[in-house]
């Protein structure tokens, strides 16, 4: 085989928040020798700075990238999470918490809540949580990794809770050792070329240029290239997610309370409040929506609900909920904020971010060209990021019997997307979950929804009704107990930290 000399792909990254130095140090790391990396960031303009909870994905990018957990979890004051308690979703005076793990596990190839569903039926079983290690683990407070060789059949993951603002300093650092390029500047104009519309160039107010073969717009609400530059259309979700505030006030821990492995969601009249707690303070904010709540109120709510001291005053922040309909679009791929926002309910703009990092990596075009195949399954792939996690959070709202503000029936009575309404039709009449082969969520994600807001299903699959219904409650008690057994062999959290 001859020589093939490789001419690397020359990337420009629009934005230095959370998605620009995550695409920026990804693709440094991931394709050395593929690709060159430049990026402009402008402290003038500054960073969206909340973003405090993520999703257990975040894990496999911080190992990919060879970051060393323990310096990183110092380096941003990080917490681990187990998963989300929601208070008040379904109804007021209930709570359930979605874990990042299993309830118990599949037997002869039958989901373990199938079980769970006919010993309820009976009066035999407990809360569908207590079968949960990530749940009881959670509600003791305690935490330890999972072990790979775990026999226990609830098995979990780990997310991390970290301070946004030093997120993006440190993934800075990092995307710089790797070799990228930082370009402090504000980008006033971008060049185009006149034949193909692709863009060449992003100029800067002081004079300087930035010439490129690919353009990775990370540039926030903004959406400097994708949506002002190639004015790619925006798809508004706002029928379905109608919050579009955030009222965000930093407090501090409140003196002898536990530090808590997972973050809170409390619902509130007029959207839900969260509660993420670091190392060195509790993260605190109120998603609500506009047409139901105003600015002012907002952030009387957020001080009256304080979790803690305040350490500063309440602050609001505006989004739109929604994507453009094309994420990748000429030679500018939208990363983050740029390419479409859901709001923070299962915290998972940062994970939208990292897929959208890994599938560009998948289909990066490394001989120059860009072939529109990889262009269209990029979007697609997108598109069914986004759209998945679109139908879980409106699941949140709709599945709830309060009648209690006008913002709550508004959720509760709206029409659902149809792929949405298909699934909860599957769940109700069936006690199945769709299967997904990517994308989030899985089974037991949906399985804690429903269930924890109340919707028990019509029926479910009969094979459960053929062992005696002794010996699956001998089953499940022994579960229960091994998993409070290995609960309490775990640390406190703060002590394991
Ligand atoms: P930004 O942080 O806005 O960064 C934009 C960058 O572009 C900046 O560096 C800016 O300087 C640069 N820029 C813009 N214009 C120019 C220009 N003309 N010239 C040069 N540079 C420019 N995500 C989660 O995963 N978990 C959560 O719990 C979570 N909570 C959230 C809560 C709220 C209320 C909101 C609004 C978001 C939340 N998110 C959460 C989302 C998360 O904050 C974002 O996904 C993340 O911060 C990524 O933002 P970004 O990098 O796309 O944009």
């Amino acid at each position: 085989m001859g020589e093939h000399e490789i001419k690397p792909v020359r990337v420009v990254v629009l934005g230095g928040g959370t998605a620009g130095w995550m695409s920026a140090a990804g693709i440094a790391a991931l394709l050395p020798g593929l690709a060159t990396v430049d990026l402009v960031e402008s402290e003038d303009i500054g960073i969206v700075g909340v973003g405090e909870a993520t999703l257990p994905h975040i894990r496999g990018y911080v190992e990919r990238l060879g970051i060393d957990e323990a310096a990183f979890m110092k380096a941003t004051h990080a917490t681990y999470k187990l998963g989300i308690d929601f208070r008040d979703f379904g109804s007021i005076g209930t709570s359930y918490i979605h874990p990042f793990g299993s309830f118990g596990e599949s037997v002869a190839g039958l989901g373990f809540h199938h079980y769970w569903l006919e010993l309820a039926r009976q009066g035999l079983a407990g809360p569908i949580g207590d079968y949960s290690l990530a749940v009881a683990a959670a509600q003791a407070n305690r935490f330890t990794p999972p072990l790979h060789d775990s026999s226990l059949a609830s098995t979990y993951g780990y997310a991390y809770q970290f301070d946004a603002t030093l997120f993006g300093p440190f993934m800075r650092d990092h995307g710089v050792k790797l070799g990228v390029t930082r370009h402090e500047g504000l980008v006033t104009a971008v060049e185009r070329d006149v034949e193909n519309g692709n863009v060449t160039a992003l100029l800067l107010s002081d004079g300087r240029r930035l010439d490129g073969d690919l353009f990775i717009d990370c540039s926030g609400f903004r959406s400097l290239l994708l949506g002002q530059e190639l004015e790619e259309d925006w798809e508004d979700w706002s029928q379905w997610l109608p919050c579009d505030r955030a009222a965000v006030m930093p407090c501090s821990h409140k003196k002898g309370m536990p530090l808590k492995p997972y973050t809170t969601a409390s619902a509130m009249p007029a959207g839900w409040r969260w509660e993420i707690p670091l190392q060195h303070r509790m993260g605190n904010g109120y998603v609500f929506s506009s047409r139901f709540l105003d600015e002012d109120a907002a952030c009387a709510e957020i001080e009256a609900n304080a979790c803690g001291e305040p350490l500063a005053d309440p602050r609001i922040l505006r989004f739109r909920t929604g994507r453009r309909r094309r994420s990748w679009s000429h030679n500018v791929i939208g990363v983050g904020l740029s390419s479409g926002f859901l709001e923070p309910l299962e915290s998972t703009s940062i994970y939208l971010a990292q897929m959208a990092i890994t599938y560009l990596i998948e289909l990066f075009p490394t001989d120059g060209g860009i072939d529109a195949r990889d262009r269209d399954e990029f979007n697609r792939l997108v598109d069914m990021e986004y759209d998945r996690v679109r139908d879980f959070l409106i699941l949140h709202y709709h599945a709830t019997t309060r009648d209690d503000s006008e913002f709550w029936n508004h959720v509760r009575t709206m029409k659902v997307p149809d792929s949405l309404a298909a699934k909860m039709d599957l769940w109700r009449r069936t006690g199945r979950v769709e299967k997904y082969a990517d994308g989030l969520f899985y089974d037991a994600s949906w399985i804690a929804v429903y269930l924890g807001q109340g919707w028990v299903p019509e029926t479910h699959d009969s094979r459960a009704a053929i062992p005696p219904p002794e010996q699956i409650k001998r089953a499940l008690d022994r579960l229960r107990e091994a998993i409070t057994q290995q609960v309490l062999a775990m640390p406190d959290h703060r002590q394991f930290l």
